[in-house]
C-alpha cells in the first residue's frame, strides 16, 4: 500500500478510497542521545558532547522485562528493537493489513527540567523523526512531541509542525507537572485545535514530582499499574475545568492505558457530577457524554477484552462503538498479539470501526480501494 498511501483531510471518505487501517501507537527508539546532534545548534550540541546533557531514555519498560519487546520483532545492534527505521517498517507492516502507523517517540525530553534545553531537544527530536523516519516511508506518521513544561513553548512547537501533514497528532504524557485541565495548560489545547490535531495522552511522565498521587512507588509494576489512575485524573480535570467547552473540536486519544476500566469510571463520574454540578456550571452535560464524544482509547493492552465475548460486553458498557482505535504498541509485548482483540467479538462491524472508521474520525486517512477485494 505504500506507494498509493495518501494523506487526505477530506471531511468524507473520498470516492474510490476507504478509511485506512491505522496503528495508532508505535514506538521508535532513539538509538543514542548523539543521534540528536545533527539537529541541535552548536551550543546545545557542545553541551551534549560534553556530557552535560545526559540520556533521557525513560526506561518505562526495563530492557529485560517480558513487556519490553515482542519475541518476533527485529533486534538492533544494541539488543533493542525499533532503533532502526527499516526494522520498524518491516515489522509493523508485515501483516499486510496496516496502512499507516503513528510514531509515538517516548524519548524523555519532557524530563529535562531546564526549559530552554527541553525546547532545544524537543525540536531536535521532532526533526530527527521527520528526517530519519517519516522521510523513509509514506506509511509512517508521527505525533508532535512537545516541551510540555512550558505550555506556550509546546504550542509554538505544534504551530511549527502543523504544516507538515505527516504529523497527525500531539503527544502528551499521562503524568504531567500540572493537570491538563488547568488553564495554564490551555495554550496546548488551543494550538492543537488550531492545527486540527488530536492529542494523544500516553503512559509516561515528566517526573517533576512522584508519579503517583501518594508518592514514589518502589517497583516498575506499581508505576505501570498506577498509570491508569493518572489518566483518570487527567480526564476528570479536562472535563471538569471545561476544556471541551472552551475548545469544542478537541479530540483525545488515551494510549497504552487499556480501556476496560472506563465503564465504572464513567458511571462514578456521572453520579458525582449530579451532586456537584452547581460547582461547575460550565460543564453542562454528563461527563460520560463529553468523554464519548471527544475521547478514544487505543486497543493495546486489551486487558481481557480479547477473551470470547468480552469486547462486546465492554463496548456495550462503554455505551459507544466509536471509542476504540487499533494499536499494536510495537515493539512492546502484551499478553496477546497486536490483533488479539478479535478474540473478544464476532461483530465484524465493530472490528471495522476499531480498525478503520474510528481512526478516520481522528485522522481522515484513506487508501485507494483499487485492486482490493470487495
Ligand atoms: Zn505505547
Amino acid at each position: 500500500m505504500a506507494a498509493n498511501a495518501v494523506i487526505d483531510k477530506a471531511k468524507t471518505v473520498p470516492q474510490g478510497t476507504r478509511p485506512a487501517v491505522v496503528d495508532c501507537d508505535v514506538h521508535p527508539v532513539l538509538p543514542s542521545p548523539n543521534a540528536l546532534l545533527p539537529y541541535l545548534d552548536e551550543y546545545w550540541g557542545d553541551q551534549l558532547v560534553a556530557a552535560l546533557a545526559p540520556s533521557y531514555e525513560p526506561n518505562y519498560h526495563p530492557r529485560g522485562s517480558a513487556i519490553a519487546q515482542r519475541p518476533d520483532v527485529a533486534i538492533g545492534p544494541d539488543g533493542r528493537a525499533a532503533t532502526r527505521p527499516e526494522d520498524l517498517v518491516k515489522d509493523v507492516f508485515a501483516d499486510g493489513f496496516t496502512d499507516f502507523a503513528i510514531l509515538n517517540c517516548l524519548y524523555g525530553v519532557q524530563q529535562i527540567h531546564q526549559p530552554r534545553r527541553e525546547q532545544a531537544h524537543t525540536r531536535a527530536l521532532n526533526t530527527w523523526i521527520a528526517r530519519e523516519w517519516l522521510d523513509l516511508d509514506p506509511r509512517l506518521l508521527a505525533s508532535i512531541v512537545v516541551p510540555q513544561g512550558t505550555p506556550e513553548a509546546a504550542a509554538a512547537e505544534i504551530d511549527h509542525w502543523a504544516g507538515d501533514k505527516r504529523f497527525t497528532q500531539v503527544l502528551l504524557l499521562g503524568q504531567s507537572e500540572l493537570l491538563y485541565g488547568r488553564q495554564c495548560n490551555w495554550p496546548i489545547w488551543e494550538a492543537a485545535e488550531r492545527a486540527r490535531l488530536p492529542v494523544a495522552i500516553h503512559i509516561g511522565g515528566v517526573f517533576r514530582q512522584a508519579p503517583t498521587s501518594v508518592g514514589w512507588p518502589a517497583t516498575y509494576l506499581e508505576w505501570y499499574v498506577g498509570q491508569q489512575a493518572n489518566l483518570e485524573a487527567q480526564l476528570s480535570s479536562i472535563v471538569s475545568e471545561g476544556v471541551l467547552q472552551k475548545f469544542p473540536n478537541t479530540k483525545i486519544v488515551v494510549s497504552e492505558v487499556g480501556f476496560n476500566w472506563l465503564p465504572p469510571y464513567l458511571w462514578k463520574f456521572d453520579k458525582l457530577w449530579k451532586s456537584y454540578r452547581p460547582d461547575l456550571p460550565w460543564v453542562d452535560r454528563l461527563p460520560s457524554e463529553l468523554i464519548r464524544e471527544h475521547v478514544k482509547f487505543t486497543t493495546a493492552p486489551s486487558d481481557g477484552a480479547e477473551l470470547a465475548g468480552n469486547l462486546d460486553k465492554i463496548v456495550e458498557r462503554m455505551g459507544s462503538q466509536d471509542m476504540l482505535v487499533y494499536s499494536s504498541d510495537y515493539p512492546h509485548r502484551h499478553h496477546t498479539g497486536p490483533r488479539g482483540i478479535e478474540g473478544g467479538t464476532k461483530n465484524k462491524e465493530l472490528l471495522d470501526r476499531i480498525y478503520r472508521h474510528n481512526a478516520w474520525d481522528l485522522y481522515q486517512l484513506s487508501v485507494p480501494t483499487s485492486g482490493e477485494a470487495a
